[in-house]
């Protein structure tokens, strides 16, 4: 028996290793016809990024698709996406109204010849812009734990029989947040299986936070695409739904880590809770479409900043973030609003004059020194001081023009990096009245 038996096991592994050969021939053999991931043409990329979209499903994935078709040919969008990703599943997106006139869509997108999926593109449109970003499954980002959740959820959705060794999860309610991966959804209950999948029990419930997801603009990074959406003035009641009323923006937050933004949120609510003035300026700009963002190349002597062109508020860096820089630059975007009817209004000496008064009268109210007073003589310092001091008793009706230019001098003369700037044509604190009208400063 066992000398017949030898030759046959050799035969069976004879076979088995023809077999074998044969597999191994036909996996590596290469297919003239069926292009690779890397040899795609851009023709053959457009065709398979669009491969799984259907027209009239969703009025804001048909906008994103006509956006992303006019702007491929200057972005150069769609071919390193495929390259790099694969195929977007569009049948499994989810695209959501979160807050008014801002949209997102998440779209996951599938490895090019595997059932897995490589990453996430959201696209996310405010009336002002509308932005691109790739999360990829495989990258280290700090939410990283929550994200691997959310790929896990959308596979075994997805994929047929996809199995999972160790964890499996279960979305348990929808967010309601445009802030990126958050958006789909924000908890997911997390359970375990010992025995490959044949029994899973309930491990934990991982929860993003309820709002945003703290994204390194570096990581990913966003890419401005196009218009925003809705555009024009026209479209927003065609896809409401919610009436258009009180809903409310959030400002878009970009680059800034879990420290930035506790700062921040330190720093909104102490504006909100004690001064009247400051809390109005919030309430008029903070769901006004803004952008808080880090910018680590603006200048030394410069921590902040506000652009009136992107409505963007930038801090040098997250340490910088405080209630009364954070007032300053809201303020100019109030100033936008109040003066130019929500259009940019261009940066000049007394538009810096103004912003500057505003925060002192805050700093005041609650016991801080001035923002720029401690360059003058002590004797003008404190002279300041009294007139901060009259104002909070006085209104500012009471300030005579005589008295706004001779202080306004003295803070070029101090403020010296604004004399570049123009002067303008604003030679009086008219902003700052309006706000303390609202607040019945003024009898
Ligand atoms: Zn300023």
């Amino acid at each position: 028996m066992h000398i017949k038996s030898i030759p046959h096991i050799l035969f069976k592994l004879f076979v088995l290793f023809l077999i074998l050969l044969l597999l191994q021939c036909e996996r590596y053999e290469p297919s003239p016809d069926k292009p690779t991931q890397e040899t795609i043409n851009q023709e053959m990329a457009r065709n398979l990024f669009f491969k799984h979209y259907t027209s009239n499903t969703d009025a804001f994935m048909d906008y994103v698709v006509k956006l992303v078709k006019t702007k491929d040919d200057s972005l150069n969008l769609i071919l390193p996406l495929v390259q790099n990703y694969g195929i977007p599943l569009w049948q499994y997106s989810k695209s959501i109204k979160s807050t008014r006139n801002v949209y997102s869509l998440t779209i996951p997108v599938k490895a090019f010849d595997q059932d897995s999926l490589t990453s996430l593109l959201i696209f996310t449109s405010t009336p002002r812009d509308t932005k691109i970003r790739v999360f990829e499954k495989r990258a280290k980002y700090p939410y990283s734990d929550k994200l691997k959740d959310i790929f896990l959820h959308y596979e075994s959705t997805i994929f047929k029989g996809f199995k999972f060794a160790t964890r499996k999860t279960v979305p348990v309610h929808e967010g309601n947040s445009t802030k990126c991966v958050m958006a789909i959804t924000t908890c997911f209950e997390v359970y375990t299986s010992l025995d490959l999948g044949a029994t899973w029990s309930y491990s934990y419930t991982s929860c993003g936070g309820t709002t945003y997801v703290w994204i390194d603009e570096s990581d990913p990074p966003s890419t401005p695409i196009g218009g925003g959406y809705p555009e024009g003035g026209g479209g927003d009641g065609t896809f409401g739904g919610d009436g258009g009323g009180s809903g409310n923006s959030e400002p878009t937050v970009e680059g800034i880590d879990q420290r930035g933004y506790d700062r921040l949120t330190t720093a909104k609510n102490t504006l909100e809770t004690v001064y009247c003035p400051s809390k109005k300026i919030l309430e008029s700009e903070w769901n006004n479409y803004l952008t808080i963002q880090i910018n680590s190349n603006l200048a030394v002597d410069n921590p902040a900043a506000f652009n009136s062109n992107t409505n963007t508020i930038q801090f040098r860096n997250s340490f910088l973030i405080n209630d009364s820089r954070l007032l300053h630059e809201t303020f100019h975007a109030f100033q936008d609003t109040y003066w130019g009817g929500g259009n940019p209004t261009p940066p000049t000496q007394m538009a810096e004059f103004e912003t500057f008064l505003f925060v002192d009268l805050y700093r005041h109210f609650n016991n801080q020194g001035s923002m720029w007073a401690s360059g003058l003589s002590d004797t003008l310092e404190s002279q300041y001081l009294n007139w901060l001091e009259s104002i909070e008793q006085n209104g500012v009706t009471n300030i005579t023009t005589a008295e706004y230019s001779t202080w306004f001098n003295r803070f070029i003369s101090v403020m010296t990096n604004y004399s570049n700037l123009p002067i303008g044509s604003h030679t009086s604190p008219s902003a700052i009245n309006s706000v303390f009208e609202l607040c019945h400063y003024n009898n």
